[in-house]
């Protein structure tokens, strides 16, 4: 175990969870405000920033979707999922619905923009929040041009001089279903709003383990010099579930595991495992160095798939001792659906840090057990001086990047079992984020809705990087969607497994430790 230092983290003055920087009264728009992402998570994180003084003061908080409702019904629905969530302080609930509004919208119609546009400038007026406006687009992808198109038309996009008055909008995964379409898309946004203007949300980004990584790597000089191919035999990341479909079968039969998993989040903890130190700590560099790594990717060698691609779907099988359905039974799914629940992927990149370093990328549902991880594999030591004494192999040491259930750091390496005889031992050391970190947790949403209020793009993805993520996966995806045709690559694994049996020997070995 490790312990901290709190004085050099007060030091650098960078352990105040919230105290970012200069937050002006605004306007935030929840397009979708009467649906899931908005009550299950976009307004717990607004209301957990307000109770640690986080939002701008003043602010409006505004839901639009189709459904009619009264401002007191909006506020009633989601104090009930809010209670669900976390402990209410009555009072401070009290303080923080003041903020909160409704105003009922056909997406597809001109004047409901202008009437919205009427309603914002009513309580800027009314409640001095200048014209600073949010538009956080909670709705199904199909309605993300539409909106986009709209608000630029009544003219809520356009921003003033010198970061004044400004507009921006907010735009939840998927950033299309393959290149072209995210290319389409990209072209109507870009119509009326510029790219610095755009945040695209992928929420790993905000968790805290997952910024860790550059900090890891690029705030210390132990582990930079070896995080190269002399050094690294593979590195894994692996992002598990135990839950299946649930209730969003009809956005999974579309999307499955590729487009879910793959094509954002997974590209995202690569990019930060893979690229090169970026001059400065600020979002443009940063951007530049993962852009730089998805543009290296070697294109996934097809005619030899069967070593890089594994694709599976779950059939029925027990999760935590109660039996479960496979992905065919599951409601809203097609009796004979293709749609890989599992996939894992070998990708290389083909610059001198990484040269003929795997990557096994590995994400499937109903899998044996819920974990996101990294794991960086050292390779074997060159030569083994202990060989006439010990009748094994030495294990290779091992770097952990714990995401999740463990938020954690985690090297083994061998040490001598205590006796006389001559007899290695692997150990671990671990660091554990909760064993020094005694604040509230700030989740993800509260991390990019805190940012897109002060407009820092670190934990947004840039569209070039959207476009190189796509343009990998896409034939990824035409390879899957045609094989998948013929019924031969797609194999069935029982729920609460670790996957399809031919991955079975890698997950094993990214599974440990
Ligand atoms: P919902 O299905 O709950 O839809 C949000 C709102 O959009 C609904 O309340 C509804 O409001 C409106 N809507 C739904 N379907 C249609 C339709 N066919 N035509 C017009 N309006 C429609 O979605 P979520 O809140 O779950 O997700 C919103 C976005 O966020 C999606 O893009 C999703 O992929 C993404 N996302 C969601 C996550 C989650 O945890 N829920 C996590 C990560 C991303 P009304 O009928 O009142 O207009």
């Amino acid at each position: 175990m490790i312990s901290a230092s709190s004085a050099a983290c007060s030091a650098y003055g960078a352990c105040d969870l919230f105290a970012k920087g200069d937050l002006r009264p605004c306007s935030i728009v929840i397009f979708g405000g009467s649906g899931d992402l908005a009550a299950r998570k976009l307004i717990p994180a607004l209301y957990n920033l307000f109770i640690h003084d986080a939002l701008p003061d003043p602010i409006n908080i505004v839901g639009a979707s189709r459904t009619v409702m009264s401002d007191e019904v909006f506020k009633d629905r989601l104090y009930g999922f809010l209670i669900e969530q976390v402990e209410v302080d009555q009072q401070r609930w009290l303080e923080f619905s003041k903020k909160l509004f409704y105003q009922a919208i056909t997406y597809d119609n001109g004047d409901s923009y202008l009437e919205l546009a009427d309603f914002l400038d009513g309580l800027d007026q009314k409640n001095n929040t200048l014209k600073n406006r949010m538009f956080y687009l909670a709705v199904p992808p199909s309605l993300y041009p539409v909106i986009g198109a709209h608000l630029g038309q009544a003219g809520l996009a356009v921003e003033g001089k010198d970061g004044e008055d400004w507009a921006r909008i907010v735009v939840e995964k998927p950033f299309g279903r393959d290149l072209d379409s995210a290319r389409e898309l990209e072209r109507i946004l870009h119509d009326s709003f510029n790219e610095h203007q755009i945040f695209r949300i992928d929420h790993y980004l905000a968790k805290e383990t997952v910024q860790n990584i550059l900090m890891l790597r690029f705030a210390n000089t132990i582990f930079e010099p070896l995080w190269n191919r002399s050094f690294i035999d593979h590195v894994g990341i692996v992002t598990t579930e135990k839950l299946g479909v649930e209730h969003r079968a009809g956005y999974y039969e579309q999307s499955g595991v590729l487009r879910d998993m793959f094509q954002n989040h997974l590209m995202q903890l690569l990019a930060l495992t893979a690229m090169e130190p970026p001059s400065h700590f600020v979002a443009e560099r940063v951007q530049d160095e993962k852009v730089k790594v998805f543009r290296a990717l070697k294109p996934l060698n097809i005619d030899n798939h069967h070593d890089n691609l594994i694709l599976g779907q779950y059939a029925a099988g027990m999760i935590d001792n109660q039996p479960v359905c496979g992905y065919r039974d599951e409601s809203g799914v097609t009796p004979d659906s293709l749609t890989p629940t599992f996939a894992m992927l070998r990708v290389y990149i083909d610059n001198w840090r990484w040269r003929n370093v795997p990557f096994y990328l590995v994400s499937g549902k109903r899998m044996e057990r819920k974990e996101t991880k990294i794991v960086i594999q050292f390779k074997n030591v060159p030569h083994s001086m202990f060989r006439n004494v010990l009748d094994e192999n030495i294990l290779a040491n091992r770097l952990i990047l714990g995401v999740y259930p463990e938020e954690k750091i985690s090297l083994s390496f061998q040490t001598k079992n205590p006796g006389a005889k001559e007899c290695l031992r692997p150990v671990t050391m671990d660091f554990k984020y909760n064993s020094v970190i005694s604040k509230t947790e700030l989740g993800a949403y509260e991390m990019v809705l805190l940012d897109c209020i002060l407009g820092d793009h670190m934990l947004f993805w840039r569209q070039d990087g959207v476009e190189l993520s796509w343009s990998f996966i896409t034939p990824v995806l035409q390879f899957c969607e045609n094989c998948l045709m013929n019924k031969d690559d797609l194999q069935f694994y029982p729920a609460g497994s670790l996957g399809p049996e031919k991955s079975q020997e890698m997950i094993n070995l990214l599974m440990k430790g």
